[in-house]
């Protein structure tokens, strides 16, 4: 076998004349493929052929070898036990997956078996992205997420996905439909997806999910994705067992799947996984992959934290509650019922504002329970993992204490209070009496059981670490029984302990039974006694004694917190929830939030909103943030929403206006105050934003196509619910085209889809909309010239703008001069020509009345209308101006020679 063959390989049958250990290796690498081997070796892991060169052009770590096979070096690097978790952490976030294979017996044992004999070794452990439980692995405040993705049989059946952050146990499952798949995942964004290959195959033909999410997806065998064993999984891994028909096949597909490889990867460790939820989709706000992203609700468009709502808005102090923060903040819920009973619960956290800064302080020393419980559940926790429960025990205890303090705690915090106040606190007793102040992370070598706590350990600990003093406590008790002043008690390799008294006196302890003679020497004679024997056994043992006890007592009270592992996690749970409501009551107060009305209706009124993050960037820039009303409100309950067309200069504020209104919505959804001064909201069922060109080179998609695609996507899924943001639609091609669009654009949000509405644009030529299209109003973002140059107010006010100031904003950008002086002269010939404003004769006609009914997806047939056909067949890059003028004229007369308008 050369170094270059592929992984699969390994699994060859051993040649010949191998040595033991590599036909080991060789083993257990071949039913582990796609896996780096960690080897374990001593105080290494070493790693052999491709996996070293891979590793060590990762890692930055030298790359050795070891003997030969076949003739070749064998390539070899190691990573140190001790600094294992780091290297792994390091291979896991460059999309490795590592097998951690461990000596399973005793070294001596090998060596009894001959000379030959390699030590036994087996894979203990497999380190995957998604199914990570350390700590150091871990980020903090965010989720790692597992998605098992499933479809089973033909069309139909549909789409379902699991997903779990085992390292909290959480589990959720949701059934899908292809149109919300890519977004869906985008929601939970994975650090794993497992899929079938033949799924992962039609996906990736269908181009349904994105090329990088499939090439970094786990393929899984056809056969862990069945639903009759996953439904026969899902009666025997949980407690009190799961009845597999509250889901559907699809679901439990997926739910069997993903346990499945959780039990793979943990290598028959416990599952920790606790019962599935289901969410149905209609729970919560749907925001698309592309809107999650204009919007940077938790990351920038770049991919940073910083920048994003979440960094500027998540003032949670506990790991737990930011990653609470963040699957609120990327899933608002539709019910107000919810929604108010979570603002009832920072309505209260505002008014206690004492209470709330207590609470908060105590959350701040909450551990997380739940990652320590999840690692106690795997095997891998230690004694920190118990101090931690101990202490979250208490913390619990205590802020469930506080909360029931508060003068009106309301239903939502009330239900806080009481999960608190079951944290068993029997248990944090008992880790309090058990353990040392600071615990070591491992179990293994002892010395965190608490002096006090054992009789028998403590004896042993003595006996360890103080045998000099029970030593001469036997001396003293010797010499007294004897009265032999210099009796002495000694030590020495051949003897053990013994007993020396100066010759003289060796006839007296001859004659006593309790001495056994051992040696005489010229001036000295030595004895043992029974005691002696058997305090040096005792002394030899004590500290591995010592050692099995602390053992014993880890696994008695690892049992212990398994046990109450329920109320153990509902307490975690019950304080990522405070924790959340207490930093929204706290955002609230420190930024002068307002507390939204949200309700059934189609209203949405903003006074006085802000964008949360742009306003708080001013803010350490000394500069001020200007508010902005919005009143997008179905004037009477049986309307659509009214549609906002907002023109203004370049740098006006338009796509800061447009994002914030869209924000606001999101906060008030998820149950926040929001940065307004009032705020009602109608439940808004989807929120689309397409704000800025993008391209997407790797999916075959140019800047125009992805705005087309994402403007497709808005138009066919839109209810009159849903709140659209539309920015720029049509710059990314000819004018006419993209005046063209979006004037369409405009006149089907409007007539067929009756949704809110903001439309930014820089084609002035759109606000002749408003008089034809009742729903319809012209805002602009306002501007002072001062001597040539442009001021900007950034004030929304009623209007339409004349000009974009594209040159003056050109200008302060740094084009050279002679390019501005330029363009000015350019503007002022197109200006004088009328050709600037070429549709200004578009200003009273709909250039394509009403859009079809989106459901309405039959092809029209060539003929069938006659202006349709004219859009398709025209080359917008082939005409002149003034063909282009022409063109127009006779789109105007084909339009209302069809009567359609
Ligand atoms: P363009 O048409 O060039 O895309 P725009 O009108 O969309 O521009 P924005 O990108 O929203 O303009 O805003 C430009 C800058 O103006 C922002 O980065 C921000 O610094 C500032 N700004 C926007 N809105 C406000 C506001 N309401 N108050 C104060 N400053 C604002």
């Amino acid at each position: 076998m050369t170094r270059t063959e592929p992984q699969a390989d390994y699994a060859a049958p051993p040649a010949t004349g191998m040595t033991p250990m590599m036909a080991q290796f060789f083993e257990i690498k071949g039913v582990n493929p796609g896996y780096l081997l960690f080897y374990r070796m001593g105080d290494f892991y070493e790693l052999f052929f491709d996996d070293a060169e891979i590793a060590s052009a990762a890692l930055g770590i030298t790359l050795t070898k070891r003997g030969k096979h076949l003739g070749e070096d064998i390539p070899m690097c190691g990573v140190p036990i001790h600094a294992a978790q780091d290297y792994l952490k390091k291979l896991i976030s460059l999309g490795h997956k590592v097998a951690v294979c461990e000596q399973v017996e005793d070294p001596a044992e090998a060596k009894k078996r001959g000379s030959k004999s390699v030590v036994k070794r087996d894979v203990v452990r497999l380190v995957t992205p998604g199914t990570l439980t350390e700590d150091d692995l871990l980020p903090a405040r965010g989720n790692n997420f597992l998605l098992s993705l499933a479809r089973l049989g033909s069309d139909g059946e549909g789409y379902a996905m699991a997903w779990s952050d085992i390292s909290t146990g959480e589990l959720l499952v949701a059934d899908l439909d292809k149109e919300s798949l890519a977004d869906e995942i985008a929601r939970i964004d994975p650090a794993e997806l497992i899929l079938s290959d033949r799924l992962a195959d039609q996906l990736a033909e269908q181009r349904a999910l994105s090329s990088d999410r499939l090439a970094g997806a786990t393929r899984r065998p056809h056969e862990s994705f069945e639903s009759e064993a996953a439904s026969r999984l899902l009666r025997e891994t949980f407690d009190n067992g799961v009845d597999p028909t509250a889901f559907s096949r699809t679901a439990r597909a997926a739910l069997g799947a993903l346990i499945t490889y959780v039990a793979e990867t943990q290598k028959g460790a416990g599952i920790p996984l606790r019962q599935p939820r289901l969410e149905a989709p209609t729970d919560h706000m749907q925001i698309d992959a592309a809107t999650r992203s204009s919007l940077e609700l938790l990351v920038t468009q770049r991919g940073d934290v910083r920048g994003a709502l979440r960094a500027s808005v998540d003032m949670t102090v506990t790991g737990a509650g930011a990653r609470l923060f963040a699957a609120r903040l990327a899933a608002p819920l539709n019910d107000p019922a919810r929604i108010n009973a979570r603002l009832d619960a920072i309505d209260t956290l505002i008014e206690s504002s004492m209470e709330t800064d207590a609470i908060r302080k105590g959350l701040r020393a909450a551990p997380d329970i739940a990652r320590a419980l999840t690692r106690l559940t795997l095997e891998r926790g230690g004694p920190r993992d118990l101090g931690a429960i101990g202490r979250g025990i208490t913390q619990a205890r205590a802020l469930g204490h506080l909360l029931s303090g508060l003068s009106d705690p309301g239903d939502e915090l009330a239900a806080i209070a009481r999960t608190l106040g079951r944290a068993p606190e029997i248990l944090a007793d008992e880790f309090a009496k058990a353990l040392v102040d600071e615990p070591p992370l491992f179990a293994r070598d002892g010395g965190f059981v608490a002096s006090g706590y054992d009789g028998e350990l403590d004896t042993q600990r003595r006996l360890g670490s103080e045998s000099r003093k029970v030593v001469a406590e036997l001396q003293a008790a010797l010499v007294e029984k004897t009265g032999v002043r210099a009796l002495k008690i000694k030590h020495n390799n051949v003897l053990g302990f013994f007993v020396e008294v100066p010759a003289s006196h060796g006839s007296r302890l001859l004659e006593d039974s309790v001495f056994i003679h051992r040696q005489t020497l010229a001036n000295a004679m030595r004895f043992t006694t029974t005691d002696l024997a058997e305090l040096e056994g005792k002394i030899a043992r004590a500290q591995e004694i010592a050692v099995e006890i602390e053992l014993s007592i880890f696994a008695r009270l690892r049992e212990a917190a398994l046990a109450q592992s329920r109320d153990l996690m509902a307490a975690a749970d019950a304080m990522a929830e405070l924790d959340v409501a207490a930093a929204l009551a706290n955002l609230a107060a420190q930024r002068n939030w307002c507390r939204p009305l949200v309700d059934q209706s189609l209203a949405f009124q903003i006074e006085g909103g802000r964008h949360p993050v742009v306003e708080k960037t001013l803010e350490a820039e000394g500069q001020t943030f200007v508010a902005n009303d919005a009143d997008l409100s179905a004037p009477e309950p049986d309307e659509g929403g009214q549609l906002w067309l907002v023109t203004g200069p370049n740098m006006g504020g338009k796509s800061t206006f447009l994002r914030q209104n869209a924000l606001i919505a999101i906060l008030a959804q998820m149950g926040s105050y929001v940065p307004a001064t009032s705020a009602h909201i109608g439940v808004v069922d989807r929120v689309f934003s397409r704000v800025g060109a993008s391209d997407d080179i790797a999916q075959g998609r140019s800047t125009f196509m992805v705005e087309m695609v994402e403007t497709a996507a808005i138009l066919n899924r839109a209810t009159r619910r849903s709140l659209v943001i539309l920015d720029e639609i049509g710059r990314g091609t000819a004018t006419f085209d993209g005046l063209s669009i979006a004037w369409a654009c405009v006149e089907t949000l409007h007539e067929t889809t009756g949704c809110r509405a903001i439309f930014a644009t820089h084609y002035h030529e759109l606000t002749a909309l408003s008089a034809t299209l009742s729903r319809v109003s012209n805002h602009t973002m306002s501007v002072k010239e001062y001597k040539g140059d442009v001021v900007f107010l950034h004030e929304v006010t009623q209007g339409a703008a004349d000009r974009s100031y594209g040159i003056q904003v050109a200008k302060l950008a740094g084009l050279p001069a002679p390019v501005i002086t330029r363009a000015r002269q350019v503007l002022d010939l197109l200006e004088a020509r009328g050709q600037s404003n070429p549709g200004s004769a578009l200003a009273d006609l709909p250039l394509f009345a009403h859009m079809p009914a989106p459901e309405d997806k039959t092809v029209p047939q060539p003929g069938a209308n006659p202006v349709t056909d004219m859009i398709e067949t025209v080359r917008p890059d082939d005409l002149s101006p003034r063909a282009a003028l022409e063109w127009i004229y006779e789109l105007k007369k084909a339009a209302y020679a069809d009567g359609d308008h």
